[in-house]
């Protein structure tokens, strides 16, 4: 066929059209369609046509468990702290929002302190904190493996408020007590997302997936991200890894720019356990981020997003730690 410039405009122009008309289609859809359910009454509720930009997450296949039967809740705000009987290894390092305490589990007596915390997502993540009552009851019965440098601090839920909407309960848990709908333990009993409170990059209005959600009034507004603040603060720790789920992979912390000694041991306990490492967490924006404020203070840290909601992947998990362990002898 010969070469006709005018087709080849026309052609062109009409391909113009189908173009504007498909991008129409799609952004129509992308607003009147959202993909993942909706916020919790609990949860402030955001207006959209705010400053945040569109999201362009790619929402992964979710795995939230179902359990039977399910049991209602209410959340009443105690009269006075639930007491616990704590022994010389275990210590309440502040109180959540509804007066529930946050406690630090401490194994070995070195100089060089190591710090896991689960639960910062509450019982929308409850696997991490089942996850780190594990790696508590492994290192109880196995104090041998901590090397003699290093004291190892767990942290099994760092949101218990969170905890306590799906599980209805404090401190340990099963499985089975966990509720059908676990998405309004994510939040705190203020509504905030305890990983959106951290003063890097922070905002009040934040993002999860495709919700806006709340970042606090201001950074470290919640009882619970400043009692983790003071305590990491305190405790100086050579590297605090947050244990999440469920985007499957290790992923650095930075403020801005990643942290190279934070890429360093997201690489170690990556390796060791099998999750694939990235470099930062770029599906949607995130501010406020814990890992990334940590690395401002010149502590590393870096985030496990377990493979699932429902499982704790222990042996993974527990080659992962035990890594990092050993980098730190
Ligand atoms: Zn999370």
């Amino acid at each position: 066929m010969r070469y006709d410039p005018r087709r080849t405009r026309k052609g062109a122009k009409a391909g113009g059209w189908i173009v504007l008309a498909v991008l129409l289609l799609v952004g129509c859809t992308a607003v009147t369609t959202p993909n993942w359910p909706p916020l919790p009454t609990r949860v402030a509720t955001l207006s959209l046509g705010t400053a945040v930009p569109p999201p362009t997450f790619t929402p992964a296949p979710d795995h939230l468990v179902t359990v039977s039967p399910f049991h209602p809740i209410t959340v009443t705000r105690p009269s006075t702290a639930p007491l616990f009987n704590l022994d010389d290894s275990s210590q309440i390092i502040g109180a959540s929002a509804e007066g529930r305490p946050i406690v630090a589990y401490r194994f070995g007596s070195g100089p060089q302190p190591v710090i896991f915390a689960g639960g910062i997502h509450g019982g929308y993540e409850w696997n991490t904190i089942l996850l780190a009552y594990e790696a508590i009851d492994y290192f109880t019965a196995n104090p041998e493996l901590i090397p003699p440098n290093v004291t190892l601090h767990i942290i099994p839920s760092a949101n218990p408020d969170g905890q306590y909407q799906v599980t209805n309960g404090n401190g340990r848990f099963a499985a089975t007590d966990v509720l059908t709908d676990t998405v309004p333990g994510r939040f705190n009993a203020n509504g905030v997302d305890l990983n959106r409170n951290w003063d890097c990059d922070w905002s009040a209005v934040a993002q999860w997936r495709n919700n806006l959600v709340s970042g606090g009034e201001r950074p470290f507004s919640e009882p619970e991200t400043a009692a983790l603040r003071d305590y990491f603060l305190a405790v100086r720790p050579a590297v605090v890894v947050f244990w999440h789920s469920a985007a499957n992979g290790v992923y650095a912390a930075g403020c801005s720019e990643t942290d190279g000694r934070s890429l360093e041991l997201a690489q170690v306990y990556g390796m060791a356990a099998e999750y694939p490492l990235f470099a930062r967490f770029s599906s949607y924006p995130i501010t406020g981020d814990a890992s990334d404020w940590l690395t401002t203070q010149g502590i590393p840290s870096f985030t496990v997003e377990l493979k699932t909601h429902a499982d704790t992947e222990w042996p993974q998990n527990r080659a992962g730690m035990l890594a990092i362990l050993e980098e730190m002898r």
